[in-house]
């Protein structure tokens, strides 16, 4: 079943390790189909370049298996972060270097670039969901409590989950996390450990597209 969902999920769990985001089979990616509500998910310590779509999972939300391997560990983050938004049809959970750095330091990515204001943030800030142990519904948990307020969010001395409307989007969240943290780390070293000046919501509401602009 789901054919074409699972496929899905194979190319970008493909991308995601081949882009670096998921390197040694860390991470995982989900989509959930709108119909059965089943969600479409990696399976667990498969190594991507070998993934097919008949061992990707699919369970539903009281976390029966009806189809697949054995589904990821961190199947229940992925189930409660959909219970918590109905609206988001796509996750995608790295360990991308960079930002996996700034998550176990415990440490928001805050407003410093205008487009971060485009996502489902807080004041423009991409949070940490606290920490608890990989796999359990302590970590489930408090990830569904951050996603509430945010499409893109660390975890605590783990890594990122990027969510979407669709697995292109939560794979593009993902890589732009990555690609944030980058830049904010570099903001701080050039900086002396300071941050730059930050956007605010009211700089936000200010922007308008352009007049000038006729079509
Ligand atoms: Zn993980």
């Amino acid at each position: 079943m789901l054919e074409e969902l699972k496929s899905e999920v194979v190319r970008i769990a493909k991308k995601a390790q081949n882009n670096g985001l998921c390197k040694h089979k860390s991470g995982n990616v989900s989509a959930r189909d709108p119909e059965t509500g089943y969600v479409c998910i990696t399976p667990s310590g498969v190594d991507r370049d070998f993934l097919t779509s008949d061992q990707v999972c699919v369970v539903d939300f009281e976390l029966n298996c009806l189809e697949g391997g054995k589904p990821s560990s961190e199947t229940l983050m992925h189930i409660e972060c959909y219970k918590e938004r109905p609206d988001i049809r796509a996750i995608v959970h790295t360990h991308s270097a960079m930002a996996s750095a700034f998550a176990c330091l415990n440490r928001p990515i805050p407003s410093f670039i205008f487009e971060l204001f485009i996502f489902h943030l807080d004041n423009g800030v991409i949070p940490v969901a606290p920490y608890a142990l990989p796999g359990t519904m302590d970590l489930a948990r408090n990830v569904a409590e951050t996603v509430k307020r945010s499409d893109l969010a660390l975890m605590e001395r783990h890594g990122t989950i990027a969510l979407g409307g669709d697995l292109n989007e939560a794979y593009e969240n993902a890589d732009y996390i990555e690609e944030l943290a980058k830049i904010y780390y570099t903001i701080l070293t050039l900086n002396n450990g300071q941050d730059c000046k930050l956007f605010t919501p009211e700089d936000f509401r200010k922007w308008k597209y352009p007049s000038q602009i006729k079509k």
